[in-house]
Formats: structure tokens, sequence, C-alpha cells
């Protein structure tokens, strides 16, 4: 590995065309050599970073002062680009280091369709806070560089068509409309904001305010980092042979995850006839009506037994006292015991890993929840924030006795499409408290957050409470060796390829919606 000095780097470095600007869209990869030490840093910070847009994203409304102020404070701890007005050396060194630090992840984050979803989500809302950052000079170099050459219509253009341009645009009014730039976009470039009618369409043409022109680039950076992660995948044997490189990418891998929930630490510490009452004091509203459903049905569909049965796993059921809990209902309704033995147990087995592929499936993240497989029609998965008609949720809210002040607070997150700050309303206002202090990411951390708050069960709590943190890397990376050595008992201990999509294919194969 080659040491280069930084000043000879920066003189003759070929990439220097790509920190022309202070954000970029990672069309290039970096090829400059780089040391072990300065790969494993930067992959930290840059981890650490998207670590905490991604708290700061379900604690605050995104891009709202508080949230702008703890991420700026946040890029300025970490050396990242920030509030560029320079261009020395040391700005040189910050865009740098965003650079190959974006594309380290992509080794690390490409392995499974759940890390690619996580680090393309982290991405995104990093370059939503950077990008509004930018002043409109730069914003509209920005956009020329990356071959999205949209020009901003000339002042009388837009005098002529302010009255459309004041009714048809969202958040602009007759003052707003003189002070800011519209830009002029093939409709199909927009057409987010041509469903939401939000912008002006005129002979295929839509006029977006400036504030409005981040929905395309975030689409395009969207489209385009999807894109790499699946090409980035396909070049893994070659990285995975590197035997320096492989342990410390897997290691990064997990790092992102915080509790792993599907290490069952806390097994048999609760009764079947606790989950009742469970259900109303600590489940999320998810699996509250997931629950609720599978009592008054006597059964479930395929997206919500995976869904339920999985968080059941996770909050101690063994496989035994899951089969009777499941076989139990289920012969309740119309599914006699044989007909349960045959189509079902099977499915219940594999979620714990004795079928097929062995996996030890983990239960599933909020972000897995409410990003794929939509509930349709009869099911009853997925998160109600995010899935429920508002009505129908109010009704819900209702039913579970939130009061009407909570119920608005909580519509009015949900509207602005903060489904997991709408949760964690929720579980301030049903637990009496008046911050719930954590960042929510998953079901089973509210359900664990929750028992803490009641103090109830203590066996069950004092072990949930110590269920194992997933390394996170950040310290134990400083020290490589101590490191690789960690990382790779990381690697050899759990399946990095383990990918639920997977299991519902085999899971399909073996039995259906009845
Ligand atoms: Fe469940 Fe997460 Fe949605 Fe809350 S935000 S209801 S925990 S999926």
């Amino acid at each position: 590995m080659e040491f280069p000095s930084r000043r000879r780097k920066f003189a003759i470095n070929p990439q220097k065309e790509l920190y022309g600007l202070p954000l970029q869209f990672y069309g290039q990869p970096p090829l400059e050599n780089i040391s072990l030490t300065e790969f494993e840093t930067f992959a930290v910070e840059r981890l650490k970073l998207l670590k905490t847009v991604e708290n700061l994203g379900v604690s605050y409304v995104k891009l709202s002062e508080q949230y702008i102020k703890k991420l700026d404070s946040e890029f300025k701890n970490l050396n990242f680009p920030y509030r560029v007005d320079s261009s020395g050396p040391s700005e040189y060194e910050k865009r740098r280091k965003d650079h190959i630090s974006h594309f380290i992840l992509r080794l690390a984050y490409c392995q499974t369709e759940d890390l690619r979803r996580w680090f393309i989500q982290q991405e995104v809302d990093l370059m939503r806070y950077r990008f509004n950052d930018l002043n409109p000079k730069l914003k509209l170099e920005f956009l020329h560089k990356n071959n999205l050459q949209y020009d901003a219509i000339s002042i009388e253009e837009k005098r002529a068509l302010q009255d459309k341009l004041i009714n048809s645009s969202y958040g602009v009014s007759g003052t707003t409309v003189e002070e800011q730039d519209f830009y002029k976009v093939p409709f199909q470039d927009a057409l987010d904001l041509v469903r939401t009618r939000k912008v002006y369409l005129k002979a295929g043409y839509v006029y977006i305010p400036q504030q409005d022109i981040v929905t395309i680039v975030l689409n395009d950076f969207r489209t385009g980092l999807s894109k790499a992660l699946a090409l980035t995948a396909r070049s893994l044997p070659a990285v995975h042979s590197d035997e320096r490189l492989q342990p410390l990418l897997n290691h990064l891998s997990h790092s992102y995850l915080g509790q792993d929930y599907s290490i069952q630490k806390n097994v048999g510490k609760i009764s079947l006839e606790q989950i009742d009452s469970l259900s109303g004091k600590s489940f999320p509203l998810c699996m509250r009506q997931l629950h609720q459903s599978l009592r008054e049905n006597h059964h479930l569909r395929h997206g919500g037994r995976m869904q339920y049965g999985l968080f059941l796993k996770g909050i101690g059921l063994s496989l035994e006292q899951a089969l009777q809990f499941w076989r139990l209902e289920f012969i309740r309704g119309k599914v006699d015991a044989d007909k349960f033995d045959k189509a079902y147990a099977y499915s219940i087995r594999h979620m714990f890993g004795k079928e097929g592929k062995r996996t030890d499936y983990t239960p599933f993240s909020c972000m897995k929840v409410i990003m794929s497989n939509p509930p349709s029609q009869g099911d009853h998965h997925g998160c109600p924030f995010r899935h429920c008609d508002p009505e129908l949720l109010k009704q819900k809210l209702q039913s579970y006795k939130v009061s009407p002040n909570g119920i608005t607070q909580i519509l009015d997150l949900v509207k602005g499409m903060h489904y997991q700050l709408a949760c964690q309303k929720y579980f301030e206002l049903t637990h009496n408290v008046e911050d719930a202090n954590f960042s929510l990411s998953h079901p089973n951390q509210y359900f664990v957050e929750s028992q803490k708050v009641l103090g109830g069960g203590k066996d069950a709590k004092r072990e949930m409470v110590d269920t194992p943190q997933r390394s996170q890397g950040n310290t134990a990376l400083k020290n490589s060796a101590a490191a690789r050595e960690k990382a790779a008992v990381t690697a050899s201990d759990t399946n990095p390829s383990q990918d639920l999509d997977e299991m519902a294919e085999d899971l399909d194969l073996n039995f259906q919606d009845t």
C-alpha cells in the first residue's frame, strides 16, 4: 500500500476535477491508492455520520431547525464538507474523504437487500440536507454538472406565468414567486410532483420552484445509487478474495443494526398467557393490530405471519411456544389440527432456522416494514402509520384511548410522512412520558423500551435490556488488528447473505394463503 504525501496528491490528482463542488453524485469511483488505516478511518467516520442521520431522522422532523443544527455539528466534528465557502487544501481533503468513504461503504452495504435499503435511505437523507444547504448558484452548477440540464426560467417568462405558478405550486405566494427561481423540467423527470399536483404543467414541461427541485435530485440519486449497489454486489467475490478487506467490510456492514433482536437471550421468559396483556401495553401499533386481527379472525395471511411471528420470536417466544401459540389460534378458525401441522408448522420452524436453509431469521425493522411488501386487501401487516388510511388510523387510535389532542399530533406527523416519529409520539402518549428518549427503528426496540418504562416482568426486563449489541465497530476498528480479528469472528458467526426476501420466496413455495 502506498503512502503518497497529501500535498503531492493535491497537486497531481487527476480526480481534482471531481471535487470542484462541495457535493457530488459519486458517479466516478476513486482511483488513488490509500492506506488501510485511512480506509478504516474514512469508513468508520462515514458510518458514524450515517448513524447520526438515521437517529436524527426518527427524532426530529427532517430539515427542521434542530435537525439541521445537530447534523451541522456532526459534520464539523467528523470533518466532512460543511457550509462550504472555501476551496483550499483542507476543503479538498474533506471532499476527498466524502468521496472515498461513500465508495467504501458501498462495498460494505451492497451485500443484502436490507443493507442496501438502509444505506440508500441514509445517503438520500444526507443528500437532501446537503443539497438544501447549497446556495442557488451552486445548486444550478450541481444540476448541470450531473446532467440535470434544467434552466431557471427568465424573469419575463416568470412574470407571464405568475398567476399559474402561484395557483399550482405548493408553498408559493405572490411575494415568494418574485424571490425564487423556477426550473423548466420535462414532466417525465418529475412524476412525483405531477402525481401530487404540486407543480404547474404546460406543454410537456413542469415549472418547479427552487425548493422542490430537490425531489428530482433525490430521485435521480436514489435510482443511480440503487443500480450502482447492484453492480457493486456483482464484483464482491473479487473484493472478498482480499483477506484484509473482507472481515473489515463484513464488520462494517454489521455495525448499522444496533441491537440484534434475532439473538434470543430471553427465551421462555414470556408465557403465552401474557401475550394478550403485553399486546395492549407494550406492543407497537403494527404488532398490536396483527395480534388483534389474529385473535378476531383466528388466521393471518402470509405477510402478517412473517412480521408478527418474527416479532414474537424476538421478544422471547421459543419454537415450542410459537408452534403452540399459532396452532391454538388457527384451530379455533377454519384450519384443523392436521392441516395446521401440514401447512403451517413448517413455516414456523423455518422462521426459527429449523427447516430449509436453516437460517435464523431476524425480526423486521421499521424500515423493512414501512418500505417493503405493502399490505393489500385482507392483509393486516405493514406499519399502520404508513399504510392505514388516516381516517381508519384515527378510529384505531380513538379505540385505544389516545386523547384527541394526541391523535391530532400523530396525524400531523403522518401527514408529513414521519411515520417513526408518529409511532414514538404514540409511545409517549400511551406510556405517559414527555420524551421517549430513544430513536425508534425497530418494533422489538419499542417493546424493550416499553418494558423499561413499565418496569413489568423484572426477569424479562433485565434480559431484554441486556440484549446483545451488534458490535458497533467504532472503537474496535480504531485498533485495526483487533478489528480484523473481531470481524473474522463476526463473519463466521453470522450469515451476511441472509435475505428475508429469499425466505419469503422459500416460504411461499411451502404454503399458500388460505
Ligand atoms: Fe411498527 Fe415501526 Fe410502524 Fe411503529 S413505526 S408501527 S414499530 S413499523
